[in-house]
């Protein structure tokens, strides 16, 4: 099917009350096996791409593998830039093919934030991208004070404001979420994410979606997030899956039958994620 926009995917998830599995690639196998994973369950899937790996793999050579995997696919997929920290980078993006950026200001003071989110919106408003901002700060899930610190949340007033003032389609959202792998089992604030969703018109996203506990995950899709951002956990089951010497690439020492014999590993992985955030069986 013609290569859908991410923000109609998740405009859809938020009215039909599923949540999105936005998994991070970073092999060939990576987007192939979480494409065949959201046939199977026929449901929508986002591929999305760091810009902070384009020295291992240029943003190009990304964009182009997804968007023609994507086109081939027969549910929708979304091709999607993740955390694009300037305007140089989300920029670049949108050069190298991406159909959608997330622009990510939280760094900043909230003024700039606006301002540089802003800016990124109009640029790509003239080649049709949707951007993804950020508001609230994620951070670490090394950290503690980043998980549990409700200073860095997402202020649901000045998301109002944010969302008004720079256009975005998205939004990423502190909610006690965190990146990489939690030191403590993160506890998300879904009276935040309640008021949240009661306010803004824009779909939520959240990122540090690995290792949530899995009825916190299914009590946010029901609350109203749309975007699932899956980096952390996908790694890992790259890992695991390579690492078990059981397949037959293994034992003939080659290489290129390891990354096929990985497929069912991965897929099967994919598709549990993509069964958590479905808790009402929504499906194409
Ligand atoms: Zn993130």
């Amino acid at each position: 099917m013609p290569l859908a926009k991410v923000n109609d995917i998740l405009k859809h998830a938020t009215e039909n009350k599923y949540g999105v599995a936005a998994v991070n690639m970073f092999t060939f196998e990576t987007i192939k096996y979480a494409i065949q994973a959201a046939e199977e369950e026929k449901v929508p899937i986002i591929i999305q791409y760091f810009p902070g790996l384009e020295g291992h793999m240029a943003n190009k050579y990304v964009s182009y593998i997804a968007k023609d995997l994507a086109e081939k696919a027969s549910v929708p997929v979304g091709v999607h830039l993740d955390h694009s920290r300037n305007f140089e980078i989300a920029v670049a993006g949108i050069r190298d093919g991406f159909p959608s950026v997330m622009v990510d200001g939280s760094a900043l003071p909230y003024e700039e934030n606006v301002a540089l989110t802003k800016s990124v919106v109009e640029t790509a408003a003239v080649f049709g991208i949707d951007i993804e901002a950020e508001l609230g700060h994620v951070g670490s899930g090394a950290n503690i004070d980043d998980i549990q610190n409700s200073d860095h949340y997402t202020n649901v007033d000045q998301a109002v404001d944010f969302v008004q003032r720079t256009g975005c389609h998205s939004l990423a959202v502190a909610v006690g979420n965190a990146h990489g792998t939690y030191i403590v089992t993160p506890n998300l604030d879904f009276d935040r994410i309640k008021a949240l969703r009661a306010k803004l018109p824009i779909p939520l996203v959240l990122h540090g979606g690995s290792d949530i506990p899995d009825w916190q995950m299914q009590e946010a899709v029901n609350q109203g997030m749309s975007k699932f951002n899956i980096a952390t956990e996908y790694d890992r089951a790259f890992f695991n899956a390579l690492k078990d010497t059981d397949y037959a690439g293994a034992q003939r020492a080659s290489g290129r039958a390891v990354m096929v014999g990985i497929e069912e590993a991965m897929v099967s992985f994919v598709k549990s994620k993509i069964r958590l955030l479905n808790p009402n069986k929504f499906s194409l």
